[in-house]
């Protein structure tokens, strides 16, 4: 076991159940964090400023009750590679 311990502080399964609960935009962001890119690169790609991915970012934040965009980027990550969430479409990563 590592120093921090083996269970996750974060209610991932939790924030998995919240996923159905994004807009159609949040989601688009939120899929592209678990691509791991950069808000930079996700405002390229949507077409959006900065600022409104932080805006974003922020309430993706407040649905899914999670505290980081690394938080959402794991939890995207689980999502686009196949959960429960009731959430029809799934991104995929690959
Ligand atoms: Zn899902």
């Amino acid at each position: 076991m590592s120093v921090c311990g083996a269970q996750p502080v974060v209610d991932y399964a939790g924030a998995l159940t919240r996923v159905a609960e994004l807009t159609a935009r949040q989601l688009d962001v939120f899929e592209c964090l678990g691509r791991g890119m950069s808000n930079r690169q996700i405002a390229a790609g949507l077409g959006i400023s900065e600022y409104t991915v932080k805006v974003h970012i922020g309430k993706i934040i407040d649905v899914l009750g999670l505290d980081s965009r690394l938080q959402i980027g794991i939890v995207a990550y689980i999502h686009m590679t196949g959960c429960s969430c009731g959430v029809a479409e799934h991104g995929a990563v690959v």
